[in-house]
């Protein structure tokens, strides 16, 4: 078991790492957060997620008599939408949750990105609880508060930043999630290990066969750095200003262009590979980066299972457009997380849309 608090601004996450978690978390919540019995915890899953822990959640809450209200989505991006948080403010207002009660998210990055945006604007925020389902969640979306829903502009353009008061990682969980998740979910590792540590990169390189087996040293290694250096980044930048928090975009301005007009076909994370070979090869068009670097970072990837070249012909005029309305742009200006070398990134403004239409179409297979 490990724990880590996250502090961020003037709120504080209480992050535990332990398998089979899941079964405690009831009495865990009542503990850090809910005095009272008969309190209200509404479970915020999927369809998949809740025929495969609803059962054990429901139970462990009863056991710490919490009054446990269930509400399903539709597994899926589609479901990060307006549409869906207004589903969870019709469940939320007719199981009477109010100031003291808290809101689960039990599931992956969607369920976590549509919960948490429900819990920060419900009642101008009630408390979170993030149970993460997914590798992707484990190591990257459950931590930083970050919360969202997409709408026709784009991914991610409407949300609140609202850090969850507990995120509590079962890896166990992990046991039955699809092989494509496990790698897609690996993409975030990589490039926490690209973006700020060489020696990280260097541990996927001999661990990545452990990792994909879902040995639990490993995996709980894997988990643990990456906790460790997103914590780092956002209790430094909270909210994105300083532009720290910024390079965990890496490989998401070509990528997000790349989901959303994929129509989201493509898990996030492989999209965000591929964003990372692209943000690679604008660092060495740019004559910021090694070619070596760029096929080491290739070739990663491609051993994690992720896709390296992009099957579906999106026309290079789409992406460029989406690329203009992400929220990555500054004063009319879009920013690209570069590298000049593993863990030395750097943002730029000044990317001519023609090399950014000449890398995309590298990927093109
Ligand atoms: P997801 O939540 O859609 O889960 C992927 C699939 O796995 C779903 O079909 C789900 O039903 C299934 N699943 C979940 N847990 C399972 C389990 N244990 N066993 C079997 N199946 C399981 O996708 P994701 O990859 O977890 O998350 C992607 C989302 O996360 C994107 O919307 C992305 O924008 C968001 N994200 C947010 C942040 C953040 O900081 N808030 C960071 C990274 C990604």
């Amino acid at each position: 078991m490990s724990e880590l608090t996250v502090i961020q601004g003037s709120k504080s996450t209480l992050v535990r790492v332990e398998a089979g978690l899941l079964s405690g978390i009831g009495t865990l919540i009542r503990r850090l957060l809910v005095r009272d019995s008969g309190s209200s915890c509404a479970v915020v899953s999927d369809r998949t997620v809740a025929r495969l822990f609803g059962q054990l959640v429901r139970r462990s809450l009863a056991e710490a008599e919490l009054a446990a209200h269930f509400f399903e989505i539709e597994p899926g991006e589609a479901s990060k939408s307006l549409g869906a948080a207004a589903k969870v403010y019709d469940f939320l207002a007719a199981a009477g949750v109010g100031r003291d009660g808290v809101v689960m998210a039990l599931g992956g990055g969607v369920v976590g990105d549509l919960a948490g945006f429900a819990a920060g604007t419900w009642m101008r925020g009630i408390p979170l609880v993030i149970c993460p389902t997914t590798m992707e969640a484990d190591v990257d979306a459950s931590i930083g508060g970050k919360t969202a829903v997409n709408t026709a502009a784009g991914k991610n353009l409407v949300g609140v930043f609202h850090p969850p008061v507990l995120v509590a990682i079962d890896p166990n969980c992990l046991a039955t999630l699809a092989a494509r998740d496990v790698r897609a979910g690996l993409a975030e590792s990589v490039k926490h290990a690209v973006v700020f540590s060489p020696e990280f990169l260097a541990w996927h390189e001999t661990r990545l066969d452990e990792v994909v087996r879902l040995e639990p040293a490993a995996l709980s290694e894997l988990i643990e750095r990456n906790i460790r250096i997103k914590s780092d980044v956002v209790s430094r930048d909270p909210e994105e200003r300083s532009g720290e928090r910024m390079l965990l975009n890496f490989g998401h301005t070509i990528g997000h262009a790349i989901e959303a007009r994929a129509e989201f076909s493509l898990r996030h994370g492989e999209c965000v590979g591929l964003g990372m070979v692209a943000a690679c090869r604008l660092s060495q068009r740019l004559g910021l980066l090694d070619a070596a670097v760029v096929d080491r970072v290739t070739d990663l990837l491609a051993r994690v299972g992720l896709p390296t070249r992009l099957e579906h012909a999106i026309p290079a005029d789409r992406i460029i457009e989406t690329i203009g309305s992400d929220k990555k742009r500054r004063g009319g200006k879009v920013r690209y997380v570069l590298l000049e070398g593993i863990g030395r990134p750097v943002i730029r403004d000044d990317v001519a849309p023609t090399v950014v239409r000449e890398v995309y179409e590298s990927l093109l297979a």
